[in-house]
């Protein structure tokens, strides 16, 4: 039996790794390599497998870190099954056909750049539309967590609850190999108890081997009822002076989470009753109608929600604008909240939105996730005074807030005390993390080997 690493090798994206037992070829998630120039490259190596063996693709969850290079598999010749939760596969959809479109426009920004210059070669997208509908015929539900699928020659797969976005799982591959019996656990990204929406993550069952996410692998988050209390206090003290509240967010989870929050906050009278509330974001609009429809996703809090008759994710003040016209003449507005995408501001329609409200004393930003290195939000965090917005240069007088507590990962207690409650596993290995993170993640993980794996490399197990 052997295991080997394709992607979040020391690194947070790109996830993807390869089960082989007994002549049966299982991948583990196949995600996209994010952030930067170099990174995007990467997805344009070799996988390090003949994407045409593989029987089987079981999927943690949608993030495009996770399932985003599942349409050059298939272009690259995979026909297994894909296996995952009904959530996810929708979820998974929505993400994949968005994807395609970014991979499209970048191509052909990249052909008409070169088209100025001689002697360049043009260059094709990663995949297009067409790639990401052909994979999505390879989707099939698992029937529910906790229940085996058998795989066969000796193989079963199991999901349980990972609590980090809508439908995640973890997955427990049980192998048989020359009647060797192996119990491989892979945690996916973990999310934490308490959280909106989402159940806590499920007990893990017991296990040989541990594939552990480690992105927070060195450190302890915020607590979250604090981070809400911020951000109604954010969007009071704005909206007492007339100012607009940006909230640049991810159109996965975070833009439901801020849904919830809001409505409890106007619920419970510490929020205005028709606060003015515009979700701008046609990719959050969509995932949230998909939120809607997974109720059996849900934890018992949002059920009592639903049984007294109230929408989760609605509110009195609410506006959807899914057109651009609508969007554009959000400009007029004043005294409101714009949730709009792209989380690290570097597409989408957040960026029209901070043109027309950076400069103003009475706005505030309110970032509620990770920025990375180099991105607009980033900049805006840092305290630069004059940022760059679709070409104009636009002076940083708004409030900027950063709300630290909203994370979907779990923090170093919560891994380790989820990998305590797998038995005493003899090989533990570490994945989706920064070198640091993982190191010291590593010392603190006792009574069991660990392993950190580079790029393509394999254990036997
Ligand atoms: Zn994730």
């Amino acid at each position: 039996m052997l295991l080997s690493f394709h992607g979040a090798a020391q690194n947070v994206t790109g996830s993807c790794h390869l089960v082989e037992c007994g002549g049966t070829r299982i991948l583990i998630d196949c995600g996209l390599y994010q952030g930067g120039r170099e990174m995007a490259e990467e997805n344009r190596n070799n996988f390090g497998f003949d994407p045409a063996s593989i029987d089987y693709l079981l999927l943690t969850h949608a993030h495009l870190d996770h399932c985003g290079r599942i349409p050059l598999l298939h272009r690259l010749g995979f026909r297994g099954t894909i296996l995952t939760t009904a959530a996810t596969r929708e979820l998974a959809r929505l993400v994949l056909l968005d994807s395609a479109r970014i991979q499209e426009e970048e191509a052909r920004y990249r052909n008409y750049k070169a088209s100025k210059r001689r002697n360049q070669q043009p260059v094709e997208p990663l995949y297009d539309t067409l790639d990401a509908l052909n994979c999505l015929d390879g989707f099939i539900d698992i029937a529910a967590f906790g229940q085996p699928h058998e795989l066969g020659s000796g193989i079963r797969a199991t999901f349980y609850e990972a609590g980090h976005i809508l439908g995640s799982g973890c997955i427990l591959l049980e192998l048989s190999e020359n009647g060797r019996q192996r119990r491989v656990l892979f945690s996916g990204d973990l999310g934490y108890d308490g959280r909106a929406i989402l159940p806590d993550p499920a007990p893990p069952p017991r296990a040989d081997v541990v594939v552990m996410e480690s992105t927070y692998g060195d450190r302890l988050h915020k607590r979250l009822q604090p981070s809400v209390e911020e951000l109604y206090r954010a969007i009071n003290t704005t909206i007492d002076r007339n100012g607009n509240v940006l909230i640049p967010s991810f159109a996965l989870e975070r833009t439901q989470e801020l849904l919830y929050y809001l409505r409890e906050g106007i619920e419970q009278q510490r929020l205005p009753h028709h606060l003015p509330v515009y979700l701008d974001s046609p990719m959050a609009i969509t995932a949230t109608q998909i939120f809607r429809s997974h109720r059996e996703c849900f934890d018992e809090e949002t059920w009592e929600v639903i049984t007294a008759g109230r929408d989760p994710f609605d509110l009195p003040g609410l506006h959807i604008t899914r057109d651009t016209a609508e969007s554009m003449a959000l400009k007029h507005v004043h005294g409101a909240v714009i949730i709009a995408g792209s989380g690290m501001c570097t597409g989408g329609r957040i960026r029209h939105h901070l043109r027309h409200n950076l400069w103003r004393e009475e706005a505030s930003v309110v970032f509620v996730g990770y920025a990375a290195q180099g991105t607009l939000a980033r900049r805006i965090i840092n305290g630069e005074e004059v940022v760059r917005v679709l070409q104009d240069e636009v002076e940083v007088n708004a409030e900027i807030h950063t709300i630290g507590g909203f994370s979907a990962h779990a923090d170093q207690k919560e891994l380790l005390a989820w990998h305590a409650r797998t038995g005493t596993p003899d090989l533990t290995v570490l994945v989706h993390g920064e070198p640091e993170a993982m190191h010291l993640l590593a010392g603190r993980l006792q009574g069991t080997s660990v392993e950190t794996p580079s790029l393509h490399q394999s254990l036997a197990i």
